[in-house]
């Protein structure tokens, strides 16, 4: 599979090139140049195939013959290692819960899926030691830390803002073995990321040191997302429609679902659920793509005004805004609304939600409520474990909640972090580790 750039000013390159750039050369987002169509014979026969096989059908063509047969069904396997549950909550509404890796978010999926093809990939890449530098506002970065445990000789360089992620994302960060260097910096996630970006257009740093990014954006990251789909497809035993309601951010996630779709797995709907950082919802009602500034919220992980994906979302609906609000649907919420909707989970039904994942309730719930839908299988997307921000969950229901082992492990090792201030120290950092 060869991909090319949506900006169209760069040539169409390998799998393994995009995964290594990240970003093709012209700054535009890669996107596959076949269209994949999977055969009615395996759709229909889905329930009786193994979740590793499943993610090999759908991954395989995007991958080529890149990465041998063997060698992809091993990432895969250490890919999807850990359990998927559909968890019914109320009639027709069901959970599909992608926090059971090992950073308790699903952001694990896709960091572990691209960790491993680097792996792969790095000795064609470069004969000097690999260094992932990469800026975290919480998920991304324990992700991505965990994703390249188990790879040799690749160096990842976590930038995190000091005091603005939560207790549990920082143990995340700081708490692995010595490959991962985690970069307290003084400011906000924004200044984080602009040091990053600093560092991959100096010229200094890039003669010496082979630096790659682990961004969301990476081919890597977004493709493999679309294995919960399928899995989440094969535990359904009716025949209803499917709905799902992604909450989204920079919308790479729900991206997977769409394409997942237009290989033919049988989704009806998609729901694409904001907090207040609404550009899509108001994209999708009045046809004007107009961003305003980003404001902070509860559900933190989707504080995103110009989601990068949207793109590749507008390229499978070839622009086509009829098409795109025939296949999706897009409410925002507000920080009351998701707190108040965290209370009801939790009060009627029992069950714990993180801030991300009450927002995909919320537009569930309304877009069968204004579409007068019963009777589906309408599915939203927990992202997240809620422990993960324990305390926006304990204050929205009132009671404090426990820490699950694997966590109360991590908050009692030492945290190793480096503080920084400013660009020339982590200059001076990286250029100390050649
Ligand atoms: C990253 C993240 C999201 C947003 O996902 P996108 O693919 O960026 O839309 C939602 N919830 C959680 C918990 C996340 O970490």
């Amino acid at each position: 599979m060869k991909y090319y750039s949506l900006n169209h000013n760069s040539s169409p390159t390998s799998f393994m090139k995009a995964v290594i750039n990240g970003l093709a050369p012209d700054k535009g987002l890669y996107f596959p140049q076949e269209k994949v169509i999977l055969s009615k014979d395996f759709i229909e026969s889905i329930k009786n195939i193994d979740d590793v096989e499943i993610c090999y059908e759908v991954m395989n063509k995007y991958v080529g013959d890149e990465i041998p047969k063997q060698k992809l069904i091993e990432i895969i396997n250490n890919t999807i290692s850990f359990k998927i549950p559909l968890k019914k909550i109320e009639d027709s509404i069901y959970s599909l819960e992608l926090f059971h890796g090992p950073t308790l978010a699903f952001k694990d999926i896709g960091a572990k899926f691209m960790a491993q093809c680097l792996d792969y990939f790095k000795s064609s890449y470069s004969s000097k030691k690999i260094t992932v530098l990469v800026a975290t506002s919480g998920d991304t970065g324990g992700a991505v830390a965990k994703g390249f445990s188990g790879t040799k000789d690749i160096e990842v360089c976590i930038l995190y803002p000091k005091g603005k992620i939560s207790k549990v994302q920082e143990r995340q960060i700081t708490t692995n073995g010595d490959y991962v260097k985690a970069i307290e910096v003084e400011g906000d996630f924004d200044k984080c990321q602009s040091m990053v970006k600093k560092a991959f257009n100096d010229e200094e740093i890039i003669r010496k040191i082979a630096l790659t990014s682990a961004n969301s954006i990476n081919v890597a990251r977004w493709l493999p997302q679309m294995f919960y789909y399928f899995l989440a497809y094969k535990k359904i035993n009716n025949k209803k429609d499917n709905l799902f309601s992604v909450p989204s951010g920079n919308f790479g996630n729900i991206c997977a679902g769409i394409l997942s779709k237009s290989m033919g797995l049988p989704i009806h709907h998609f729901i694409a659920s904001t907090n207040v950082n609404d550009t899509i919802p108001r994209y999708i009602k009045e046809g004007l793509y107009e961003p305003h500034s980003t404001k902070k919220t509860i559900s933190n992980a989707m504080d995103v005004s110009d989601p990068s994906n949207f793109i590749r979302i507008q390229k499978i609906f070839n622009s086509d805004l009829q098409r795109l609000r025939k296949n999706v649907s897009s409410f925002s919420f507000n920080d009351t609304e998701t707190e108040d909707v965290m209370r009801l989970l939790y009060n009627s039904f029992d069950y714990l939600t993180c801030p991300h994942s009450a927002v995909g309730y919320l537009g569930l719930k309304k877009y069968m409520d204004v579409n007068k839908i019963s009777n589906v299988n309408g599915i939203f997307i927990s992202t997240a474990h809620c422990i993960k921000f324990k305390d926006v969950v304990e204050n929205s229901i009132k009671t404090s909640i426990k820490y699950p082992k694997s966590i109360k492990d991590i908050l009692n090792k030492e945290k190793k972090s480096l503080s920084i201030e400013n660009y020339s120290e982590l200059k001076d950092f990286l250029l100390s580790r050649v």
